[in-house]
């Protein structure tokens, strides 16, 4: 049985003072036996953020990750230097990264196999602009850039990784996906695994990202192949953070 899981990627938001409250907000309204929420902070909080969630059910995820093990590649975290933070995942692929960053379907299969080299679990984001959606062009958007990561790491892989189907059109502009829209997606990225591995597809947790607020998680979280969500903007705030949480 697949469980869900709830991930908040901060962005590039925030003071080490901010981060730190914000942590903490989240922690309090956590119990001891919860689980499956993680936060992915900018990195220079991570060593701040690993002190305080070191006892508590909240785990830490990294925004993006290198594409290389280590060596002359200026700017760039590797997956063991994230591991030395407790990072148990890292996004890769994030819509932001592949249009702002010009990460490639190549470098982002790089970055997956690297994180999981290390045991760092890949939150692979895949996802299509609405010019693409207006062109009928979802499915096969979603299914190339599948395909590039599958190529590189084998289907095997994907045992130990999430895939976070975020819409482009949906992220940071307050247009939520609809639930049939978001359902049909991620149906269709679990029957494409199926057709290369039945178990990896039925137990691969397959999140939706894109303007997820405490209003309209319920609905998408209801979806049968919606297991969870990756939320940006309202997970800078605990108490709505939290409550998309507590919508499971
Ligand atoms: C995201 O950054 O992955 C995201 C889904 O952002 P938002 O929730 O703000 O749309």
């Amino acid at each position: 049985m697949r469980q869900s899981l709830i991930m908040g990627n901060w962005k590039m938001n925030g003071t080490r003072e901010s981060a730190k409250s914000l942590c903490t907000a989240i922690m309090a309204g956590l119990n001891a036996d919860d689980k499956n929420i993680v936060i992915c902070v900018p990195a220079v909080y991570l060593a701040d953020l690993q002190t305080l969630t070191s006892n508590s059910p909240l785990a830490l995820g990294a925004q993006n990750v290198a594409n290389q093990a280590s060596g002359a590649y200026t700017g760039e975290i590797s997956a063991s230097m994230l591991k030395e933070f407790d990072c148990k995942y890292a996004l890769v692929g994030h819509s932001e990264r592949r249009t702002y960053y010009g990460d490639t379907d190549a470098s982002i299969a790089e970055r997956f196999c690297q994180a999981q080299a290390q045991g760092v679990i890949p939150v692979l984001c895949i996802g299509e602009t609405l010019a693409e959606r207006e062109a009928g062009e979802t499915f096969n958007v979603v299914n190339t850039q599948l395909d590039a990561v599958i190529a590189k790491a084998g289907i095997a892989a994907f045992a130990n990784a999430v895939i976070a189907y975020e819409p482009v059109w949906a992220i940071g502009t307050g247009k939520v996906a609809t639930d049939e829209q978001a359902q049909e997606v991620h149906k269709a990225i679990r029957e494409k695994l199926a057709g290369l591995d039945a178990t990896i597809a039925e137990n691969m947790q397959i999140l939706y990202g894109g303007s997820m607020k405490a209003d309209n998680a319920k609905g998408l979280l209801a979806m049968p192949d919606i297991d969870g969500g990756l939320i940006g903007g309202a997970s800078l705030d605990a108490q709505s953070f939290l409550a998309i949480y507590r919508s499971i």
